[in-house]
């Protein structure tokens, strides 16, 4: 059975979403630990990071670094972190969260955001993606 993620990538799931490649797929999390938390994930469905074959890898962190480098400009944050869990959905992904303090990296507290704030933040990243 496709993954949440490979549903959401298929177009048979809604999302917000930030941008695509070939490989990749950029979207915001639907439970963010701050606004701007944006998920970006292989078309190719794969469990766990570790297995990627490299050069998939290595396509996935530049992918992740320019979508990142737009949600810096787009949210005010002190820093764009980036973590890799993947125990809720076994498709990987990358988490890029905008973080004003430690608490937004702990997957602990979470924002509230309507589907208005949703849009509005996704249209300011994708604008500021080159
Ligand atoms: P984890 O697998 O622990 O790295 O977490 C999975 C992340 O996917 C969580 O932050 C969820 O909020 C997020 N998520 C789950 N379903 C969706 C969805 N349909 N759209 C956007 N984000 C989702």
């Amino acid at each position: 059975m496709p993954s949440i993620f490979t549903k959401i990538i298929n177009g048979d799931i809604p999302c917000y979403k930030i941008a695509e490649d070939a490989d990749n797929f950029a979207f915001l999390d639907i439970n963010p630990n701050a606004k701007g938390h944006t998920l970006c994930v292989p078309k190719k469905e794969v469990d766990k990071i570790m297995d990627l074959d490299e050069e998939a890898y290595m396509k996935l962190m530049s992918f992740s670094r320019r979508i990142g480098k737009a949600i810096e400009a787009a949210v005010a944050c002190k820093r764009v972190g980036m973590s890799v869990i993947g125990l809720e959905v076994p498709h990987v992904h990358v988490h890029l969260i905008p973080l004003h303090s430690m608490k937004d990296a702990t997957f602990q507290h979470k924002e509230n955001l309507n589907s208005e704030e949703f849009e509005t933040i996704a249209e300011k990243i994708r604008n500021y993606l080159k």
